[in-house]
This record gives structure tokens, C-alpha cells and sequence, in this order.
């Protein structure tokens, strides 16, 4: 222990004889001490101590009123177990039993008076010494303590981490378990529907010029109704899961863009005017530069409309739904905000799976499950936080466009310019759903039902493109083509076949594209891009 460490320690005398005190001031002083309190008074040496801990106290015996055994007492029931106040005891009384008295009662060390001063600077030192190394004891205890707290903190926070990640594998594994599921299914599902739906074509197109034919047609309209609903349905349940396809129609692709048309687009749904006078939702938007992402806009504006939708139903009696963009950690995020009525934790962990809905009636429980699957195929990550009461945040995260991505990629078969489309269906469902799709496309549409009517309406306007069912009731789908290339030659034409033809059939100098049903509006959206190219001219062989 350095001297120069013992001498700044803090030294309270207490003797009644003020002679006594400057001798040993003075004694002290020369060793090198300077920092001395000193008192005659020993029922000031509780005050004393409690204005500031010395590190020793040197303490006469015999003194008026309180003498040092009753001191010794105090100190005893002062000081915590657990320090180390050291206490020499000066007494001219040199009979051994005061010495272990004074000793037991809580004195570290005795000096006899008359007291050799090299003596009493020596076990002052030795005194001070003991205690800087108890002090010192002490001091890396706490730290060990405190060592121990932080690392208890960080295994804590390592523990709840990997319950979060184990919790997210898991759901993860759930996931895919119902993608697995649902892929199966689809597949046999397709497969039977294709026999049921293929062959109600056959026995259509059989029915032609056969007694009862209104009777047995119906009947067979009716299963393949049915069966196109089926199909419908496989088809959206397959949606969820299936994997990125290799031609996957991907753009480059502003996300803030998509952000500000999904907002106009779901407006009707949240706007105060809409939901009446009480209820008001304000949808604010928080955009950040961000850099573009390779993305199909119409998938991910489905699903953005489904989050604001959803978000709207969590807000019954209004809120904010903030959506906000930026760019962190390499990663385009896209977060969207509800103070909605939020989710409890059990909701939270399934409201990703398919057919989970907490609305009853009112849900199918498949937004959240197509939602997660866009994202996915798109590469992205998808988190929700979410507290009952306070509401909800998904936050959406997808990787930026690289720039070697940018140039292999096709353009998007959306950004055809608007066409005047003509659609040829004897089922008003195929009709209704087509149209739907185009509308919502920008095209400008009309559906008719048959072969005549569709030539009617080729004579009267001019039409970009006819898309037609090949079994129809009073003409087929090529008949119609080729007499409306006859009538308006730069007029292309989409050909929807059914599973049973063979597809090489199907294409003619009449037909610009050959489409198998049941047709995905992806598949449709691309014939038409490639269909209106310049490249491909009117009549020439389809490409299929
Ligand atoms: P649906 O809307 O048909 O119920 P979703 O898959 O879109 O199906 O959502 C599943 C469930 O997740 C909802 O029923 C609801 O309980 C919960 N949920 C989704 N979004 C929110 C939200 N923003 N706030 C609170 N709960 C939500
Ligand atoms: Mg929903």
C-alpha cells in the first residue's frame, strides 16, 4: 500500500486531555498526516462520525461522562457487520484485563501511554493498512457484484431472444406445414378438376343437335359452374404459399407509389363520408426517399389494401393508420400503423395462418395468409407488434433493386396503354371476373355472351383485342376469330381453350394467343402485353 494513500486518510482523536490531543497531532502530523480531527468531548463523536466516516479513530479510555468502553459500545451498534472502522485504544491503565476488555469490546489495537510516537505512527499504519485492504475487498465485490447483475441482464436478454427466434421458427414451420398442405391439395384437386371440367366441355360441345339438349346442358352449365368455383378456390388457396416462379412478372418499382394507390384505392372504405358522420379515419402517409424494389405493383397493392381494410375493421370507433417508408439497414421497410383495438397475444401468433379470422361471419381469415405469401415471394420479411388496446404494427421489409436486376428485367405486362377490349364468354361468371380484372387495369371493356352479338359489336366500334371462350353456344371461339379478323383484321385475339384440347390445336392464323383455363390474371395481363406488342403483327401464328 502506497504511504501516500495511508496519508490521506482521514484521522479522528478523542482524549479528554487537549495536551494529550496536540501530541499526538503532532506526532501524526510529522508521519505525514494531514487530514486530523480531533475532539475532548466524547459525546461529540457520534456527530463527528456522522458529518464524515474517518478512517481510524484513536480513542482514550478513561474520559468524564462518557468513558471510551461506552464508546467502544456505540460503535459497535453504529458501524454495519460488515466494515472495518479500526479503533486504537490509547490508556495509561496498562493492567491486562482493561487491555482484553477494551480488545473484546471492539478495539483493533492498544497503545500504552507513555507511548513511543514511532509506535504509534507504526500501528496507525498497520491499522490504516488493513482497512485500505478491506476497503479495497469490499470495492471489487460490488464490482463483482455488479459484473454478475449486468451478465444475469445479458443472458436474460440472450434467453428471451432465442424464445423470440424459436417462437418465429416455429410459426415459420407452421406456415410451411400449410403451404405443404395446401400445395398438395391443390395439386390432386386440380388434377380432378381438370377430368370434371375438361369433360363437361366435351359434353357440351356432344350436346350440339341432341334431343333434350336445353335439359342436359343446363345440368352440365351447372357442374362446371360449380366447378369453376372450385377451381377459383383451389387456385386463391394455392396463392398463399406457392413459391417465387421463375417468371414471376417482377418491375422495378417505386413502393411509395403503391403506398399512395393503395391509399386512393381503398379510400371509399375509410373515408369519413363512408362510414358516417361519427366515425372518422385519418390514413396520414410518412414516405422516405427509398430506392426502387423488383416487385409486381398488383400484388403488392392486394396487399397493402388488405392491411388498410384490416386496419380499418381494428379501428371501430376511428383512429390513424400512419404508413410510413425508409430505408434501413439495406432493407426498404414499409410500416403501417393502427391505434386500432390491437391484438392479443394468442391472435398475434396466428393471424398469419389461413382461415383464422377472429370476425366470424364477417372474415374468411385469407388476408393476412395472402399477405405473407406476397411478401415472401417477394423476398421481403414480414413483423407485427401489436398491444391490446393501443394497436397494431406491420412492418415489412424487402431487399432493394440491385442494379444487374434492372436490366434483366421484362417490362411489366401491366403497362400496356388502356385498351377497348371485347370479351366473349356464354358464362356470365367468366364474364363478370374478366371484366373486373380489366376495368381495374384501366381498359376500357364489354362482355357478350355469344358469337353474334360479338360481331355485332366488332361491325359497330373499333376494338384493340377480343378475348373468347372457344365453346360457345352458337359459334365456337375460332369461328368468331377468324370472322372477326375478316371485319377488323388489326384487331388481336386471346383464345381461352379448355384443359381437355390440346393446345397446339388451338393456335391458327385466326388466334394471336391461346390461353388455358382456368386463366390467372397474371397469365392474362401477359398474354395481353405480348399480344399488343408491336412485334407481334395481326394473324400471325400464336406464340404458344
Ligand atoms: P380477416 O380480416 O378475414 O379476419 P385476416 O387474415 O385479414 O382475416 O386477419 C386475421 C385476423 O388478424 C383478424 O381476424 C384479426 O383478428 C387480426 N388482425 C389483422 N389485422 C389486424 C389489425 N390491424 N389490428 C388488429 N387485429 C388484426
Ligand atoms: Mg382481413
Amino acid at each position: 500500500m502506497d504511504d501516500a494513500r495511508l496519508q490521506n486518510a482521514d484521522i479522528l482523536i478523542v482524549d479528554d486531555e487537549p495536551l494529550n490531543l496536540t501530541l499526538l497531532q503532532k506526532i501524526l502530523h510529522s508521519a505525514g498526516y494531514t487530514r486530523l480531527r480531533s475532539t475532548t468531548e466524547p459525546r461529540k463523536v457520534m456527530d463527528l462520525l456522522g458529518e464524515k466516516e474517518p478512517d481510524i479513530i484513536l480513542l482514550d479510555l478513561q474520559m468524564p461522562h462518557l468513558d471510551g468502553f461506552a464508546l467502544l459500545q456505540q460503535l459497535k451498534q453504529r458501524n454495519p457487520p460488515n466494515s472495518y472502522l479500526p479503533i486504537l485504544v490509547l490508556t495509561a491503565d496498562a493492567m491486562p484485563q482493561t487491555k482484553m476488555r477494551a480488545l473484546s469490546s471492539g478495539a483493533h489495537d492498544f497503545l500504552t501511554k507513555p507511548f513511543s510516537p514511532a509506535e504509534v505512527v507504526q500501528r496507525v499504519a498497520n491499522l490504516l493498512q488493513t482497512r485500505q485492504l478491506h476497503l479495497e475487498v469490499r470495492r471489487q465485490n460490488h464490482n463483482l457484484e455488479e459484473q454478475v447483475a449486468e451478465r444475469t441482464k445479458e443472458l436474460e436478454k440472450a434467453l428471451s431472444d432465442l424464445k423470440e427466434t424459436q417462437d418465429k421458427a416455429i410459426q415459420q414451420e407452421r406456415l410451411n406445414a400449410f403451404g405443404t398442405m395446401a400445395t398438395g391439395i391443390t395439386h390432386d384437386f386440380n388434377n380432378a378438376l381438370s377430368v370434371i371440367l375438361g369433360y363437361c366441355e366435351v359434353a357440351l360441345i356432344e350436346c350440339e343437335g341432341k334431343m333434350r339438349r336445353n335439359e342436359l346442358e343446363t345440368h352440365i352449365q351447372t357442374i362446371m359452374t360449380a366447378g369453376l368455383d372450385a377451381s377459383r378456390m383451389i387456385k386463391r388457396l394455392r396463392e398463399f404459399y406457392r413459391p417465387q416462379a421463375k417468371d414471376e412478372p417482377r418491375t422495378v418499382l417505386a413502393l411509395n407509389d403503391v403506398v399512395q394507390q393503395a391509399v386512393a384505392t381503398t379510400k371509399p372504405k375509410w373515408h369519413a363520408e363512408s362510414l358516417g358522420a361519427d366515425i372518422l379515419i385519418d390514413i396520414e402517409t410518412d414516405l422516405a426517399e427509398i430506392p426502387s424494389i423488383l416487385a409486381d405493383a398488383s400484388e403488392l397493392r392486394d396487399a397493402l389494401m388488405n392491411l388498410i381494410f384490416n386496419a380499418v375493421d381494428a379501428m371501430p370507433k376511428g383512429g390513424v393508420l400512419r404508413l410510413s417508408t425508409k430505408f434501413v439497414n439495406n432493407r426498404v421497410v414499409l410500416q403501417l400503423r393502427d391505434n386500432g383495438i390491437g391484438m392479443p397475444e394468442e391472435v398475434r401468433r396466428h393471424c398469419l395462418e389461413p382461415f383464422f379470422t377472429t370476425k366470424g361471419e364477417a372474415g374468411t381469415g385469407l388476408g393476412l395468409a395472402m399477405v405473407y405469401g406476397i411478401v415472401d415471394r417477394h423476398g421481403g420479411t414480414l413483423e407485427i407488434e401489436s398491444t391490446p388496446g393501443l394497436g397494431t404494427t406491420f412492418i415489412i421489409s424487402f431487399p432493394p433493386v440491385l442494379e444487374e436486376q434492372i436490366k434483366g428485367v421484362k417490362p411489366a405486362p401491366r403497362r400496356t396503354r388502356p385498351l377497348t377490349i371485347l370479351i366473349a364468354d356464354d358464362q356470365p361468371e367468366m364474364c363478370a371476373i374478366m371484366s373486373n380484372h380489366l376495368l381495374n387495369d384501366g381498359h376500357k371493356v364489354r362482355a357478350v355472351m355469344d358469337g353474334k352479338p360479338a360481331l355485332e359489336a366488332i361491325g359497330g366500334g373499333k376494338f384493340d383485342l377480343l378475348i373468347t371462350d372457344h365453346v360457345m353456344p352458337g359459334m365456337s371461339g375460332k369461328q368468331l376469330a377468324a370472322a372477326v379478323k375478316e371485319i377488323s383484321p388489326e384487331t388481336r385475339v386471346i383464345l381461352l381453350t379448355s384443359m381437355a384440347e390440346r393446345p397446339a390445336a388451338s393456335a391458327s392464323r385466326v388466334v394471336d394467343r391461346a390461353l388455358t383455363k382456368p386463366v390467372s390474371l397474371v397469365d392474362l395481363r401477359r398474354a395481353i402485353a405480348e399480344v399488343m406488342t408491336d412485334s407481334v403483327a395481326p394473324g400471325m401464328p400464336a406464340i404458344a
